[in-house]
């Protein structure tokens, strides 16, 4: 009997699903045990809980691991941010350097920086550029200084 694409989802479902409860008892953190489930799915070629040879095609696994991947994206990006709670990613402000989330931090003439280091690294090393930038912050016109935003969202 040769299952339809339904059943083969469900299939995949269930073995995630059965996968990350057998990470999670491991004791790994939820993240990794999400990404470990996820490397199981992608190695299954056939029905897992069938004695029968019942093969799952590799678009199948494809559009589950797709969608599983999707999944984890958001848990580490609530986890990160905390209260993030909207998963439209392209309204938060983001560091230009390492990609953290920002609620405050240095606005570069037009871009967005979260701390010292990020900010250097903006500036590629260019400490005494960076000195004087943000030294003239207070100026008319002053394109580079710290500030702080009520959220995430631009
Ligand atoms: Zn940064």
């Amino acid at each position: 009997m040769i299952m339809t694409k339904k059943e083969q989802f469900k299939v995949l479902e269930t073995h995630y699903q059965g996968c990350l409860k057998y990470w999670l008892e491991q004791g790994e953190d939820a993240i990794v045990a999400m990404m470990y489930a996820l490397e199981d799915i992608k190695r299954i070629r056939s029905n897992p809980f069938s004695l029968k040879y019942e093969p799952i095609p590799p678009e199948i696994i494809q559009e589950v691991v797709g969608k599983y991947s999707k999944s984890i994206t958001k848990v580490i990006q609530s986890t990160y941010v905390g209260k993030l709670n909207s998963d439209d990613d392209d309204h938060i402000r983001r560091c230009v350097i390492c990609g953290k989330p920002m609620k405050e931090g240095y606005y570069l003439g037009g871009e967005y920086a979260c701390s010292d280091d990020c900010t250097l690294a903006l500036y590629n090393g260019d400490e005494k550029q960076m000195y004087i930038d943000l030294h003239h912050a207070d100026e008319d016109g002053g394109e580079c200084y710290w500030i702080a935003w009520e959220s995430y969202y631009l």
